[in-house]
Order: structure tokens, then sequence, then C-alpha cells
């Protein structure tokens, strides 16, 4: 299975972040923090692993000793495949030569850097606490640890932004990490940019203009030899996230941390959102389960196509037929229909993959597949 890990506080919420993420307590508190999450690895069922991920919030915040020494938890509890992928995310701001080379040392082997823009006043706007320059100091900071598996996150359509992205995604080719995470913007409810555009404080592009922005940068980075495998996501041949595509292949994982999520056999469940109450809860010997679900035949099908469809090669008839009894276009025959009429969805051989157009209204397309459409 594969193993995620939350470590939910940063230095700073940037305005659009709507993750489980608070600004960093004191360090009594983040070491509680700390002391749960050991104990919840410690309490799991052990079992084999082959990818873990940290992620956030900023994983970073913590020191990389204490990080290093969160993933010996994992290895005293957990079986990890000899070839296990490890990924920490960092913002760049919360890493130096040091602190990079110390996590290396400690096993991690992938590293996520929360780029979003190589241009500071892009940066500033949105309240990211780096710049650009210590961005591509974290990046020749990794190579020089050993990360030879380097992801960067981009973020278009930032508050004010013009020409920018275009050298954004130039310089993030330079850097020639072996995976891109590119994002158009999104204003997400209760967010402070959700605020700003309410008050009309802040100047967004327009939502075509991004969309253009968007597949101009995704050209770039093909025409440089990443390959897009999944909506969002860009990777040299041979470096897509293997823990990632878990989620959108639907294979098991457990999520330990506050708010996170697992899901094993066929039960999805998550812990408690807020931090205190997670950290309460473990240290007082309870299970901090906040709920859980049980899908049905017709919600698993549904949901197996609507992740499927994410990745670039989409869902395989056969491997689908094999797990759930029936031919997707036999247990969706209106939805496929629909969506081909429309121009969203073909069939590649034996595989029903997104068009161009489908993965512009992915979300759109994604809805046919929910139970009450
Ligand atoms: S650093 Fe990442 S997780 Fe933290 S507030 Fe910013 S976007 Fe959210």
């Amino acid at each position: 299975m594969g193993l995620y890990l939350h470590f939910p506080f940063c230095r700073k919420k940037c305005a659009y972040c709507d993750f489980n993420s608070v600004p960093a307590p004191d360090t009594g508190s983040r070491s509680r923090y700390l002391r749960a999450l050991g104990a919840e690895i410690r309490a799991a069922e052990a079992g084999l692993v082959d990818t873990v991920y940290c992620g956030g919030g900023t994983p970073t915040v913590h020191s990389a000793e204490d990080l290093a020494g969160i993933l010996g938890e994992v290895k005293g509890r957990f079986a990890l495949s000899q070839d296990a992928e490890i990924t920490v995310e960092a913002n760049p701001g919360t890493v130096d030569r040091e602190s990079l080379a110390a996590l290396r040392a400690a096993g991690f082997n992938r590293l996520s850097l929360g780029v979003q823009s190589f241009h500071d006043c892009l940066l500033v706007g949105v309240g990211r606490i780096h710049s650009a320059e210590e961005s591509r100091e974290a990046v020749t900071a990794a190579r020089a640890a050993g990360f030879t598996n380097l992801s960067l996150d981009l973020i278009l359509g930032l508050p004010g932004e013009k020409e920018e992205w275009r050298d954004s995604v130039a310089q993030a080719i330079r850097l020639s990490p072996e995976h891109v995470s590119l994002y158009p913007l999104s204003v997400e409810e209760g967010t402070l940019l959700a605020e700003r555009v309410a008050a009309d404080t802040v100047v967004l592009p327009e939502d075509d203009e991004v969309e253009r922005r968007w597949r101009r940068a995704a050209r770039m980075l093909e025409e440089d030899g990443y390959r897009r495998y999944e909506i969002s996501n860009f990777a040299r041949p041979g470096f897509q996230c293997r823990h990632n595509r878990r989620y959108w292949e639907r294979r098991e994982y457990l999520g330990l941390g506050c708010g996170a999520h697992s899901f094993l056999g066929k039960r999805r469940f998550w812990n408690t959102v807020r931090w205190d109450e997670y950290a309460e809860r473990v240290l007082s010997g309870e299970i901090p389960l906040a709920g859980e679900e049980h899908l049905s035949a017709e919600e698993e099908r549904g949901e197996a196509m609507i992740l499927g469809l994410r990745l670039a090669g989409g869902v395989s008839r056969r491997e689908f037929a094999a797990c759930y009894g029936i031919d997707p276009e036999e247990a969706f025959p209106s939805a496929v229909e629909r969506l081909q009429d429309a121009g969203l969805l073909r069939r590649r051989r034996n595989r029903l993959v997104l068009t161009a157009k489908g993965r512009r209204l992915a979300n759109l397309a994604f809805a046919a597949f929910l139970p009450e459409s």
C-alpha cells in the first residue's frame, strides 16, 4: 500500500490555499503534533509499503532531524519495499543545503518543491514566503544533496499575472526537474483570495486566458520531453509520481495525521481535521477517526471512471471489467454515449480516454459518472 503522512503547519497561510494547513504554532505544539503522529504510526496495522508521501501544509517547517525521526518510525512499523518512493513536500523558503542533505541521508528520495512562480511580485501577491531566487537555490541545493527525482509545482493565472507565466515555465524547464505539476489558479471558498475577489480588490486574468496560457505552457513542457500523464502532471519518462498514481488507480493507501484519508479494502475513512484535537485524541490513546464510508458497487464504478479518466491512458475496459465485473460502456451506457457525442470522450483501442476538449471540461465529463446523473 501507499502511506500518506500529513503535516499541517506552514510559516504563513497563502491567500489561495484551502488545504488542511495553519500557521505553525510554537515549538512545543509542533513537537506534540509529531509525537501524536509517531504514536499513530506505531499503532497502525503493519504492512508492505512501496510509496510514502509526506504532504501538508509544509512538512519542512519541521527540522530535517524531526522528519528523519518520523521516517524512522515508518521504517520501524512498516516493511518498506527496496525501491520505495519516499516523497517530501517542501516550501523553498524552508530548506537549505544542510537540511536537504539531511533529508536525503535519512532516506527521502523524491522532493516536491512548491515554486508556483519565478516572479517575486506574483509570489508576494498571494502571500508566498519565498522568492524566486530561493526556489532556484533550493533546486541547486536539492541536486547537491543527491535528489535525482525532483518535482516543481507551478500555478498559472496568479493575481496580476500577464506574460510572466511564460518565463516561469521556461525557468522551470531550464532547472530540468524530473516532474512538473502545472495548475491553473483556483479560487476556493473560504480563502483570503475568495474574499479579495468578492471585494473586488484583486485582478485575476480571465478564465479563457488562463486556459490558453495553460495549454501553451503544457506545449512548452511537452516540447522539452515531458509527457503529460495526468490532467495537471508532467514527467520525464520513468518519473511519474507513483504515490499519486495510486489515488487515480484506486489502489490502497493509509493516511496518517490530522485530516488524512485512507482507502483500504472497500472502506474509506478519515481522521479528525484539527491538528490539536487530533493530537489530543491520539495521545490519550484514542483512534482519531472522524468518519468512514463504504462505497456501493455503483459508486465504486463511478469513482473508478472519474479517477481513471484523469490519467492520459484513461480507463482500460479490460481491467475495469476484471475489477468490477462489467464493461464500463455497459455500466454507463448513456454517460459514455453522451460524452462521445459531445466530443469529450473517445475510445482508443481497448481504452476510454478524455479528448483534449474533455480534459478542458473534465469536471463536466466526470459529473456524468456520479450516481445521481
Ligand atoms: S505553503 Fe502550501 S499548504 Fe501552506 S498555506 Fe501555502 S499553499 Fe497552503
